[in-house]
This record gives structure tokens, sequence and C-alpha cells, in this order.
């Protein structure tokens, strides 16, 4: 039997769409999108049209997208360009992309409550008039967690700065957000191929180029620019985002509910495709090991190195045991069934794990 794969806030597998488009790129079109012969012209067609496909996704002008590596390369962009001597803030459950870069320049972390959204009276004493830069995800990749960016960017705004905000996880998911002065996309989580994201400027936002070279992308990033991922991403932002994901996240975390699980900010608005739980006392790592060895591939949520899992920083933020962790996120191609073989193989692994405590 196949894998049951549950880990689309990973990566997900590229869609055909994305595929038919990059391929070509690849294995024909392969020209330098910046050289000045014909090899270049297709290649260069190509970054023309995804970077329309990118801006009319986010409501943004063409000339406004930066494509970049993927998020982390974007946040890393967003952080240390649009910083300008001015003071940041980040919410205290980022991705590390922008956690890491974050603290290295000296941010101050907004908290969040019990359920990973932030705070907006702590934002609002963090707001001294020297912040120039706030990061604020629009989504969580762990718990799926949506945060509230109009009231944010109202306040941010208010304050005199500016709001970037890592929307990595809402292709495929959601439609894109719309209060926020940079924004960060990748295109391999939502069905596109690894090696491709953007940052996406509101006209007049300033920013400094943080890799110098060429004159690519305006001469805001230089490095050749990468025509296959690129168009991929810019053809799954034009697909419906899959109309089957809610109804699954309900089966699968009416599921595991049954099992014992208790659904993590069960009550707030999330992505529709993540279902993040805890099995109160059993580690999170013990029950994604249990289920890989069956065949469902499911994550901790936090960032791995070299296969270990790393407490989860979003998880503690939230005051939640930061080891307890299991997040399944479903995708474009998820199916039903794989839904209900995740549920029983949970039973399984939770059997096989109470037996093996008795034991002990
Ligand atoms: N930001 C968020 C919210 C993410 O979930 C991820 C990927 O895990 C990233 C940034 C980094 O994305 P990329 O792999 O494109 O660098």
């Amino acid at each position: 039997m196949s894998p049951v794969y549950l880990d689309h806030n990973a990566t997900s597998p590229p869609r055909p769409e994305a595929l038919e488009v990059a391929l070509p790129l690849i294995t024909e079109h392969w020209g330098n999108p910046a050289s000045t012969h014909q090899a270049a012209r297709r290649p260069a067609a190509a970054v023309e049209v995804a970077r329309g496909q990118v801006a009319r996704w986010c409501g943004a002008r063409p000339r406004d997208v930066i494509f970049t590596s993927g998020a982390t390369e974007a946040n890393h962009l967003a952080l240390r360009g649009a910083l300008g001597g001015g003071r940041l803030v980040v919410s205290a459950v980022e991705h590390p992309s922008v956690r890491a870069p974050g603290l290295a320049l000296g941010a101050s972390v907004a908290p969040v409550d019990a359920d990973g959204v932030v705070d907006l009276d702590a934002l609002d004493a963090l707001l001294t008039p020297d912040v120039r830069l706030v990061s604020v995800m629009a989504a969580n990749n762990e718990t799926g967690v949506i945060q509230p960016l109009t009231a944010i960017h109202a306040r941010v705004h208010a304050a005199g700065a500016l709001l970037h905000v890592d929307a990595a996880q809402l292709p495929g998911r959601l439609p894109a957000p719309q209060a926020w002065d940079l924004l960060t996309l990748t295109a391999h989580k939502a069905g596109g191929l690894k090696g491709a994201g953007a940052l996406v400027l509101r006209p007049g936002v300033a920013l400094t180029p943080q890799q110098l070279g060429g004159p690519q992308e305006r001469e805001r990033r230089a490095g050749t620019v990468n025509a296959a991922p690129i168009a991929a991403l810019g053809a799954i932002l034009d697909l419906p985002i899959p109309g089957h994901l809610g109804a699954l996240q309900d089966r699968l975390a009416e599921g595991l509910s049954g099992l014992g699980a208790v659904v993590t900010a069960a009550s707030r608005a999330r992505l529709p495709n993540t279902v993040h739980v805890r099995f109160p006392g059993i580690p999170g790592d013990s029950i994604v090991m249990g289920l890989d060895l069956t065949g469902v591939q499911v994550s901790v949520g936090a960032a791995c190195a070299s296969g270990a899992a790393r407490p989860s920083h979003v998880l503690a933020a939230m005051g939640l045991p930061p080891g307890e962790g299991v997040r399944m996120s479903l995708g474009w191609n998820t199916e039903k069934g794989e839904i209900d073989r995740a549920v029983h193989a949970t039973r399984r692994v939770l059997a096989q794990h109470e037996a093996a405590s008795e034991v002990i």
C-alpha cells in the first residue's frame, strides 16, 4: 500500500499544472532569462507571466514582485531590507526563518495568547516610535492558527511602522491576505516546486537589497532567475483552492478526538488543511515515529535537525508542553480513505504505546 502523506505544511507533491509549465523550462527552454539572445525569450516570458500571476493573487503591481529562492530568503530580505535602522517586532510564533534573523536584529517579541493568536494589547505596548517594522505570519505552520492581520495592520500603521506578513502557508489553502506592506510567499507547500518564492511590496515601500551582484529583479535581488519553479509558483496561484480540505479536516479532527486527542486552538480560525493535536502525556515524536512505521507520514510540526525533533517554540509560547504536538496537514491530493487510514493507524500506535507503558 502506498504511504499516506499528511505533511503538506512541510512540502507538497507537485501538481500536474505546475509540472506542465515548469518541465519545458528545464528540458528545452533552459536559457538564462537575463540573456540578450533568443534562448532567453521563453524563460524570460514565463517569468513575466508568473510575475503577473503572483501580483494578481495578492493584489499587487507586477513590478513590486521580487522572486527569491523561497520563503526563507524572502523573509530575510524583508527583515534586513526594510528595517532602515529602526526597531523590529516579531511575534512569538514566527517560523524560524523570521524568528532567527529577527532575534539577530534585536527584535522585540510580541506574545500570543493560549491559542497562539497575537495579543493585540501587548503588541500595542511594543509599538514605540522607533519601531520601523513588524513581522507577523498569516497562518502558523504548526498549528494552522490564523492571525488577525487587519487589526494588527491598523495598529502597526497607526504607530508609523510597516507590516511584513509571512504567508508561506496560504497558497492552496486560503485566499491572499489584504493587510500587509511586505508579503512573503513560497511555491512548494501548495503543489509548486522547491526553489521559488517571492517578496511582494506595496507601492512606495523602500527596500535595501541584501544580495548584491547582477541587476536582476530591478536590482533588488541579484542572481540568475530560476524560471522553472517560478513559472510553477505562478501556475499554482491561478488554481482554485481545493474544496475538499475543510470536510477532510473535520473528519480527521473528529477521528483523532475520539482517540483522546486535544485539538489545538479548536475554537479559533485555522487553515482548512491543518490538524494539530496533542495526546496529553505522550511525546509527539513517539507518535510520529510510530505512524511512520505504519506508512503514515506526519510531523511534530517544529523544524527538525538531523531527524531529531526540537521542542516547539510555538507551543511553548502558547503555554503548552513543547514536545507533545502532532501535526497532520492535508493537501490538494489528499483523499478520504487516507484520513481514515491515518486515524486507524493512530489508534494502533496509541495502543502500542499504552502496552509498552504497562510493561515499564
Ligand atoms: N515560513 C513559513 C510559515 C513556513 O511554513 C516555511 C516552511 O516551512 C517557511 C517560511 C520557509 O519556506 P521555504 O522552504 O520556502 O524557505
